[in-house]
């Protein structure tokens, strides 16, 4: 990791330890203060996680039609739909535009780019 990331990490490691500062003081074995430390991190993953997949939503949101990853098809926006992933971390809760397209008869969320990342890091995990 570059320092420059390490760096700002540890500002933010140092904000949090402040905030959980009873939590940590009150673990009384290693494993109960590792445990607190996992939880937090995993948060932190969980938090970084849904908003770049709500930022890259959001974008691909602005447009009315996405190609059809299947036929290639301009295929209209649907509402937006509630999404939940299991991540290594944990699930990550956000909403994602749905495109339909009616040659394919099929949804894709949002627009091919993402929907293909999601695809390919996670295959079958996807819980909806
Ligand atoms: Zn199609």
């Amino acid at each position: 990791m570059d320092s420059e990331r390490s760096s700002r990490i540890s500002s933010v490691v140092r904000q949090l330890a402040e905030q959980e500062r009873q939590r940590l003081r009150a673990a009384g074995t290693f494993v109960e203060l590792e445990e607190l430390a996992c939880e937090i991190g995993d948060e932190v993953a969980r938090q970084l996680l849904a908003g770049e997949l709500t930022e890259r939503s959001d974008e691909v949101a602005k447009s009315e039609s996405q190609p059809c990853p299947d036929c290639g098809q301009a295929s209209s926006r649907c509402e937006k739909q509630h999404r939940q992933l299991d991540s290594l971390r944990g699930k990550i809760d956000y909403d994602d535009p749905a495109y339909h397209c009616p040659t394919c008869r099929r949804a894709f969320f949002p627009g091919s780019r993402l929907d293909g990342l999601v695809r390919q890091s996670h295959r079958n995990a996807e819980t909806r």
